[in-house]
């Protein structure tokens, strides 16, 4: 068997292209295009790259966006009150603290600051829990958007065992709420779990968000299984990584996510998603 690719990088476009149309359409009811305001502190380089390619994206589907470039020495005060400006502003939708933070800012007090309603990134306590309840409203991009390609392989997830292996609250956690939401059997792996090996070869679907390059190797794969790769590793070559061994995990997958090309481009893709639900959710309160 060879595994279907899941085209994160086509699915994205496609995503990407639905909403430029109703931002078009949205436009020219009279509304103002959504606005997303893209904040980070510092200059650390993958941060740079990620901050860029959503920058881009917002110009390419037309909405309106703005960049808040902070020094890496920038106190946390000064940062907690630009989100207040942010928060109080009518253009701005949706506010995107890049993480990781510097030490010295306490990065669960920004994310909090935010208000639940521009909280496009859904790490709002306030998202996360109601996604926990099964009534969510903007929700974590990575997770979401890993939803979005599994909905593409037209296969019924309700009743499948899904192995998560990482519990961090932007992928881990939130993925496992998604996937109990579509009613799987959900195992949450993480650095202290027994037999790993065997808990993946279990597994009807397997989410690797580990940050360990190829992490998990081909044969843990149960013949037919699905395979996500959330894992984004820079190798000595230069080359990036994911966290399962996609030649091998292939052989035995019925469907499995590249990198790069795979969950990558659908997070920031589902960014826009989400900047555009909470202008609709905004436009809303406002009639
Ligand atoms: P993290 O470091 O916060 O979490 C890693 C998780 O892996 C932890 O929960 C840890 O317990 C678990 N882990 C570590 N060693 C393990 C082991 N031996 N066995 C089982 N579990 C183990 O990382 P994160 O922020 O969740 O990111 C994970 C990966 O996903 C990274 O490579 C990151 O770059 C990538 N990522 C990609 C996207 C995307 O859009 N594709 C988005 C976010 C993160």
């Amino acid at each position: 068997m060879t595994a279907n690719i899941l085209d994160g990088k086509a699915i994205a476009a496609e995503l990407r292209q639905t909403i430029k149309v109703k931002v078009a359409e949205r436009v020219a009811s009279g509304e103002r295009a959504p606005g997303l305001a893209v904040v980070l502190v510092g200059q650390d380089p993958a941060s740079e790259v990620y901050v860029r390619n959503k920058r881009r994206s917002c110009e390419e589907v037309g909405f309106y966006s703005e960049s808040h470039d902070l020094s890496a020495d920038a106190s946390q005060e000064s940062l907690l009150a630009l989100i207040d400006t942010l928060n109080a502003k009518d253009e701005i939708d949706g506010i995107l603290v890049q993480l990781p933070l510097p030490d010295h800012i306490d990065e669960e007090a920004v994310i909090e600051r935010i208000l639940p309603t521009k909280d496009v990134d859904g790490f709002h306590p306030y998202n996360v829990g109601r996604l926990t309840l099964k009534m969510p409203i903007l929700r974590p991009c990575t997770p979401k958007g890993v939803m979005t390609m599994l909905k593409k392989t037209g296969q019924k997830l309700e009743g499948m065992d899904a192995v998560i292996i990482g519990q961090s609250n932007i992928v881990g956690r939130p993925m496992a709420m998604e996937l109990l939401a579509e009613r799987c059997t959900i195992t949450i792996c993480h650095s202290r779990t027994k037999d790993l090996e065997q808990k993946v070869r279990n597994a009807d679907v397997v989410v690797a968000a580990v940050g360990r390059a190829n992490f998990v190797p081909g044969e843990w794969i149960k013949k037919g299984a699905i395979v996500i790769d959330v894992g984004i590793n820079r190798l000595d070559t230069g080359k990036l990584a994911g966290d399962v061994d996609f030649e091998g995990c292939k052989e035995n997958a019925s469907w499995i996510t590249p990198v790069p090309g795979g969950v990558g481009p659908m997070t920031i893709a589902t960014l826009l998603e989400n900047t555009l639900q909470a202008a609709e959710l905004h436009s809303e309160v406002a009639e």
